[in-house]
């Protein structure tokens, strides 16, 4: 595919171009478009001008064309599932499940729109009255990251068109075909020039300067690093647009002594090894009780020495390869971290021999894990579970909340209290009991302390895209 950027209902080719990348094999999947600031200043105006008549539109319009947005991405659901193997590299059956949780988001906004409902305030004062009204904020711009390409758009876009704003979605570089697909799935839902516009670019940083000092741009809405979280937080203050940030984790990963163990196992892959371990909900750090640790990790270490490694396109495979070289270079220097300092590789460890050409990294295991190392203080970002041992509950939290992070944390047992107790200790923003998948769009979504800022998801998602207004009346 050769993606082009669109802008005000049209696709806008630009001089440069750059080439996207198979992590599988390393051999060119796509072109698109390098867009420069002046295009990204083109997608504002027209979002911006867009905003008037689409704020104006009825939310149960606006939920019309988003259910049309969403039929026609099932429509195409084939050919998106395998742009996003080509570029992202994870397995197609993972790929097709994005593009349905992506549907999921559309859908369920479609109707939560009609839902923001202002409030009428009783006053002291005879013949006043205040009237709140849920305002939409204006034109948006989302950056979006490369692990999950088009449920993270789908995940701004489906709030934003919802509340009434428009929209300038800039995707990573790395995978830019899957988003300009979608974008098509836009252009045949039939949405009004202006409203969803889509910008390219090989580097983010020009571009991004141009999108985020336009003071027409009144909110960012942004999924990825921390580092870069910080980055777009500062550059909000010129015009204090307002942010939303869905950003790192280091997610715990608790299975108490009473756990089923098979079904923590089942938790572990489930949470690990989505998206080859590139996930920010990802286990980072798996905790176990002492008297069933040598029995878990003997469970766990079978259960990951069957998975299978591959090509994406390939069937049965469960791990594709690592996004690029900076990402094969960070998991294999936190194992080697881990290893000089006393852990021990269970299975895994290294690159996958057999694969030639792509960045694949074989799912790993490593025991004897401490607090102090790379992999259990970091984001790997890749398909290694250190494993660590504690004693009791109340260790346990103290260790799992000893982290920048915030966003998610699991946690394995049949202990009603135990669950209780736990679960509200933990200072995460989602904590799955028994429940290796806490995400949902009907559900606030977002992480403490520097995992992010604000919610998408729930009510809370609309509302992000949604100002108050207070009207005063006295009659
Ligand atoms: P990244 O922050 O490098 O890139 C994400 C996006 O930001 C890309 O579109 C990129 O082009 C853009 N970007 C990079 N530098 C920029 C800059 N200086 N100014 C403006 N934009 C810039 O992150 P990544 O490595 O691509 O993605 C992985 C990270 O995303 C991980 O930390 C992961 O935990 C996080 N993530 C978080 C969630 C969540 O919901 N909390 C979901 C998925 C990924």
């Amino acid at each position: 595919m050769d993606a082009n950027c669109y802008v005000n209902g049209a696709w806008t080719p630009t001089t440069n171009r750059f080439d996207v990348l198979d992590p599988a094999t390393g051999s060119v999947v796509g072109t698109a478009a390098d867009a420069g600031p002046e295009t990204a200043t083109a997608a504002i105006a027209a979002a911006h001008v867009a905003f008037e008549s689409w704020a104006a539109t009825p939310a149960q319009d606006r939920g019309a064309a988003m259910r049309r947005i969403s039929a026609a991405l099932l429509d195409d659901i084939d050919r998106i599932a395998d742009l996003i193997v080509a570029e992202q590299g994870k397995p197609r059956g993972q790929a097709l499940f994005e593009v349905r949780y992506a549907t999921q988001w559309l859908d369920w906004f479609a109707e939560e729109g009609r839902r923001a409902y202002g409030e009428i305030i009783p006053t002291h004062v005879p013949g006043k009255r205040l009237h709140v009204q849920l305002k939409p904020l204006g034109v948006a711009v989302a950056i979006t990251p490369w692990n999950f390409p088009v449920a993270m758009i789908a995940r701004k876009l489906a709030p934003a068109l919802a509340a009434g704003c428009t929209i300038v979605v800039k995707p990573a570089e790395q995978t830019p075909l899957s988003p300009t697909a979608l974008f098509e799935a836009i252009e045949r839902a039939g949405l009004p020039p202006g409203v969803c516009n889509l910008v390219t670019a090989a580097e983010p940083e020009p571009i991004a300067a141009a999108l985020l000092e336009d003071p027409r741009v009144r909110k960012i809405t942004f999924t990825g690093s921390t580092e870069v979280g910080k980055l777009l937080v500062r550059a909000s203050a010129t015009n204090l647009a307002r942010v939303s940030l869905e950003l790192g984790g280091q997610a715990p990963f608790i299975v108490f002594d009473d756990a089923d163990l098979d079904a923590a196992v089942a938790g572990v892959l489930a949470s690990k090894f989505q998206v080859n371990g590139q996930s920010c909900l990802c286990a980072n750090r798996v905790f176990v009780q002492d008297a069933v640790a040598d029995d878990f990790t003997a469970r766990l270490t079978g259960a990951v020495e069957r998975l299978r490694v591959g090509q994406g396109t390939e069937d049965g495979v469960d791990i594709g390869p690592l996004i690029d070289a900076r990402g094969y270079e960070k998991v294999a220097a936190h194992v080697a971290d881990a290893v000089a300092l006393g852990a021990t590789i269970a299975t895994g460890g290294s690159r996958v021999d057999a694969l030639t050409g792509g960045y694949f990294f074989a799912p790993t295991v490593l025991t004897g894990c401490t607090d102090a190392m790379r992999c259990t203080s970091e984001e790997t970002f890749g398909p290694v579970t250190p494993v660590l041992t504690f004693n009791d509950e109340d260790e346990v939290v103290r260790r799992a909340n000893a982290s920048r992070y915030g966003l998610a944390a699991y946690l394995y047992t049949r202990d009603l209290g135990r669950a209780l107790r736990t679960s509200e200790r933990l200072e995460f923003g989602m904590v799955g009991v028994n429940d290796p998948m806490p995400a949902s769009p009907t559900a606030p979504f977002g992480g403490f302390k520097e995992s992010g800022l604000g919610r998408e998801g729930g009510h809370d998602g609309l509302e992000a895209f949604l100002e108050k207004k207070l009207v005063s009346f006295v009659a």
